[in-house]
């Protein structure tokens, strides 16, 4: 059954990445169908009503000042922008102390330490440079204890840069316990997964080609972040086809078949914009099934379980507290204030990520809620208030997004896999924030990956050009 004229190009997935890549279809004057396979558009972008007022982004919610994508859609839909509250103390729980952020190694500088750490042995640049990096530790002077006794223990164990895991390459990296805890927990929530898992080398290419110098907990959209989606899906002249899941993408001649349960379209082009693990679910019948496979396998998927709190004081603020917590124990478990300042109930977002999230997943909501209160009240004193409202969105094994925040490079996988399926080229391209070079694993991300793959697809083949 053939289920709409031929198009010049397909868009799978309805997300941020879909929905660039079907504007900037449009905007290049190709003929566009986007087919999502759930009965929404938006993917991990997802807002709600509360019921004590106000919205929960149930995914994406923040965004930085360098996020120029997103600022310009945000500007033209006429969203306000709120600055994220982030005065007072920070606190790292490690065992059942309450550590201050300031007293501990920062996330940049880990980010720093670990990409000097994991070398790509592959290029010679890369293996002068760890040397370099090396002879300096040999060379600090005393005074800089801390480094010159790394180097000493990475010349007394004759360590080579770790190539395989992320827990390993933070082992190597000597930090003392609590900062070795902090940057696991921290690691375990931004991946949504045990560093164990996750592959060493294409964490240190995402971190090494990250766009931007802020912090990403910047600001967040009041109204929230659907009406950025929402304003993309609104310029599209096409409209995209809700409840389409496409089960088959099959090369046929010079055109792309893409089946789905509700028919089947022909289109010149196609562009995958599911993400990998989810990508993988869809039968390839095209040149190089076989790489292919091997580089969507490469990823696994995130899991993250996102709870917002919301109280009637702001009382973390009355102990001269930021709201931003790290946890040691249980990691991947990290707290952050999501106020906002527009007369709603003060609100603290709680982030679990990685094993914690699968394991909690697999509890009664009532179970989840007990378990993260308790840890709470760790940080906050046993005479915190209970919240007026609790809400959750649970992003583990989620049939059409795999999990959150987002898939990373699994050990074992192709530490390439990022650049080699964005540059996927022929009939069939790939897209989503996992593909993006600047901003990896971000709704900017998205929206980059998704008109970059348009741009590619006219540059490279430009008889697809309208
Ligand atoms: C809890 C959470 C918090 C986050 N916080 C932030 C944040 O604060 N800031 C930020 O920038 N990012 C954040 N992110 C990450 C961000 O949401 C994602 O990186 C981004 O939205 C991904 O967009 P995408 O279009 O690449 O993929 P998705 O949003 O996953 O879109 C893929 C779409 O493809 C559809 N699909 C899947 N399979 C098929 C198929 N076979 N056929 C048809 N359609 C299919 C899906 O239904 C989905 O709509 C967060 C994510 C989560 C989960």
């Amino acid at each position: 059954m053939k289920s709409g004229g031929p198009v010049n190009v397909i868009v799978v997935g309805g997300g941020a990445a879909g929905l660039a890549a079907a504007k900037a279809a449009e905007e290049a004057g190709l003929s566009c169908q986007l087919l999502e396979a759930q009965d929404r558009l938006g993917g991990r972008v997802r807002t709600v009503p509360l019921e004590s007022g106000g919205l929960f982004d149930e995914g994406a919610q923040m965004v930085n000042g360098d996020m120029r994508g997103l600022l310009a859609l945000a500007q033209r839909a006429g969203l306000h922008l709120a600055p994220v509250p982030q005065t007072g103390i920070d606190l790292c729980i490690v065992g059942e102390e309450g550590l201050r952020g300031e007293d501990l190694i920062s996330a940049e500088e880990i980010y720093d330490l670990l990409q000097d750490q994991v070398v790509r042995w592959d290029s010679v640049g890369e293996v002068l440079r760890a040397l370099r990096l090396k002879l300096q530790w040999m060379t600090t002077p005393w005074d800089s204890f801390g480094e010159a006794g790394r180097a000493l223990r990475l010349l007394v164990e004759k360590r080579t840069a770790p190539r395989d895991s992320l827990a390993s390459a933070l082992g190597a990296l000597l930090l003392c316990k609590e900062d070795h805890a902090f940057a696991y927990s921290l690691f375990s929530e931004v991946f949504g997964g045990a560093p164990e898992d996750i592959n060493a080398q294409a964490v240190r290419d995402i971190l090494s080609r990250y766009g931007s110098q802020r912090e990403d907990l910047e600001f967040q959209i009041s109204g929230g972040m659907t009406k950025i989606v929402d304003g993309l899906a609104a310029d599209l002249r096409h409209r995209p086809r809700l409840n389409t899941p496409v089960r088959r993408i099959r090369a046929a001649h010079d055109r792309v078949e893409v089946t789905s349960d509700a028919g089947t379209w022909d289109a010149d082009q196609v562009v995958v914009a599911v993400p990998p693990p989810v990508a993988r679910k869809i039968a390839f019948d095209i040149d190089g099934n076989d790489r292919l496979d091997g580089l969507l396998s490469s990823f696994t998927a995130g899991d993250m379980i996102k709870t917002a709190l919301l109280f009637d004081t702001a009382f973390w603020r009355l102990k001269g507290l930021s709201g931003y917590v790290t946890f040691a124990d249980p990691a991947g478990l990290v707290i952050t204030d999501a106020s906002l300042d527009e007369g709603l109930p003060p609100r603290l977002v709680a982030f679990q990520g990685g094993p914690l999230a699968r394991d909690w997943a697999a509890l009664r909501k009532e179970e989840r809620q007990v378990n993260l209160l308790h840890h709470l009240r760790r940080a906050f004193g046993e005479e915190m208030p209970d919240p007026r409202e609790l809400a959750e969105a649970v992003w583990v094994d989620h049939p059409w997004s795999g999990g959150g925040y987002n898939a990373t490079v699994r050990i074992g996988g192709d530490p390439d896999a990022v650049a080699r399926l964005a540059a996927w080229g022929g009939r069939v391209r790939f897209a989503g924030a996992e593909l993006d070079d600047l901003f990896w694993g971000y709704v900017e991300g998205a929206i980059h990956s998704g008109r970059g793959a348009i741009a590619r697809m006219i540059r490279e083949t430009p008889s697809t050009a309208a």
